[in-house]
């Protein structure tokens, strides 16, 4: 068993000189350790299932940079990839070869994507496509969920989840009122909540937009007819359906959360493994829409480094990976072994948690109901993840340090990996009886 000793003095004085010169110390939030009220943790590097900080610990990793790293740290073909790639040339701001075998790759994986445009993260990727869904219908509101997290595009940052719902900050100052009014926001799972909001302002919604399996307020699937029902109450009204599978994609299973749970949107936003580590975000979706999108239509949207090679390479590296028979399979079970041995062991220690599950994301939250909604997650016994949270990285666990957030399994992890993730949980928990 690796064990740390919760002493971090080269992360402190990383942080000290950070905060001096960046909000917060941090380039996002939820780095901060606010919720643990830790030290943040400074990585110095990463190698399969395991990350080091600049003060020498060794750690399994569940964050993989927040799900991206699907083939664990600096996987050897990526890394030689790039490094070709890295001497052909960084970015050219042309059509490129590659970038074309991209979408073709992403286009024959995702079910309903007829075609596709690359941008360089999954905020770029959902606010495109709430300005495609607009533009297309000529309708203006949106209707997203509690918890749901979009990214941080002024009309997806109501009632947010990850960072936001961390933080307490569900309505972020410098939202104009004129654009917030144009999101409605329902809770998460509730058809008929969807189909009021629908009564009353049908004519005007554009799109719903939905994480088909929720991860940014923890991992909270759909329950059975909830996708389903969002296809058909869309359709009833002329709206569109937008599946934001930024964490889903490639993730629940190699086709995303549509291909698993075969239901059909009509815009599909992508981000994380989609990039293999590198900023990449794409949407595309049925030919007709995404065909509005200039220079074949009049809405607009550009980007200087779209379709990066290099951020291509590293994304077409890990897709091909990804698409070898087995992967999945082995991803899912290590992912399904490791939630199993969480609730076998939350059970007879008798520290009450809800262990949530789908595809190869997984989140433990303390409280005692079942989780389907953000009011259900935000029960959590926020003091209890903190403790457990330190006890975990005592013992060389690594997860996000928020318990909003999901845990993420590669295919680096090994079995040996698992049972000392799950012995470390256990004795986690025993501490917190
Ligand atoms: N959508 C979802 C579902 C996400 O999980 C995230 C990031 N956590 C985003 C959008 C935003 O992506 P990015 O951080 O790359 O802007």
């Amino acid at each position: 068993m690796i064990s740390v000793s919760l002493d971090f003095p080269q992360s402190a004085a990383n942080f000290e000189k950070a905060q001096k010169v960046m909000p917060g110390g941090v380039n996002s939030p939820v780095r901060a350790y606010k919720a643990v009220d830790m030290t943040p943790i400074a990585i110095e590097r990463g190698t399969g299932s395991r990350v080091y900080d600049i003060d020498g610990h060794e750690y399994i990793d569940y964050v993989l940079s927040y799900g991206p790293l699907i083939l664990g740290h600096a996987p050897e073909p990526v890394v030689e990839a790039l490094k070709a790639a890295t001497e052909k040339g960084t970015s050219f701001g042309a059509p490129t070869e590659l970038e074309t075998k991209m979408a073709e790759l992403v286009t024959s994986i995702v079910p309903s994507l007829e075609t596709v445009r690359m941008v360089n993260s999954g905020t770029e990727a959902t606010m495109s496509a709430l300005r495609l869904a607009r533009g297309y219908t000529g309708r203006s509101k949106i209707l997203k969920f509690a918890g749901c997290y979009h990214g941080h595009a002024d009309s997806l940052l109501i009632k947010a989840g990850s960072g936001v719902a961390t933080l307490g900050l569900p309505d972020s100052p410098g939202v104009p009122k004129s654009t917030a009014e144009h999101t409605v926001t329902v809770p998460y799972n509730d058809l008929d909540s969807v189909r009021i909001a629908f009564e009353k302002f049908g004519d005007d919604i554009a799109a719903v937009i939905v994480e088909p399996v929720a991860g940014n307020m923890g991992t909270v699937p759909p329950l059975p007819g909830f996708l389903e029902g969002l296809r058909e109450v869309t359709t009833e009204f002329g709206a569109l359906l937008i599946f934001d599978e930024v964490m889903t994609g490639f993730r629940v299973s190699y086709g995303g959360a549509q291909s698993y749970y075969r239901v059909t949107p009509d815009i599909t936003t992508l981000g994380k493994v989609i990039g293999g580590g590198l900023p990449v975000g794409a949407y595309g979706g049925k030919r007709d829409i995404v065909e509005q999108v200039a220079p074949s239509g009049p809405i607009y949207q550009a980007g200087t480094l779209s379709g990066n090679p290099l951020a291509m390479t590293a994304g077409y590296t890990t897709l091909r990976e990804l698409g070898k028979p087995g992967v999945y399979d082995d991803l899912i079970s290590k992912t399904k072994r490791l939630a199993e041995g969480f609730r076998e062991a939350a059970e007879d220690v008798g520290v009450p948690c809800q262990v949530n599950q789908v595809g190869t994301m997984l989140t433990c939250f303390f409280t005692d109901g079942p989780v389907t909604n953000y009011e259900e997650a935000s029960q959590v016994d926020k003091k209890r993840f903190a403790a457990y949270f330190r006890r975990m990285i005592e013992q060389g666990i690594m997860i996000a340090p928020s318990p909003f957030e999901t845990m993420f399994m590669s295919t680096a992890h090994t079995d040996s990996d698992i049972e000392q993730t799950v012995a470390a949980h256990r004795k986690a928990l025993e501490s917190l009886r």
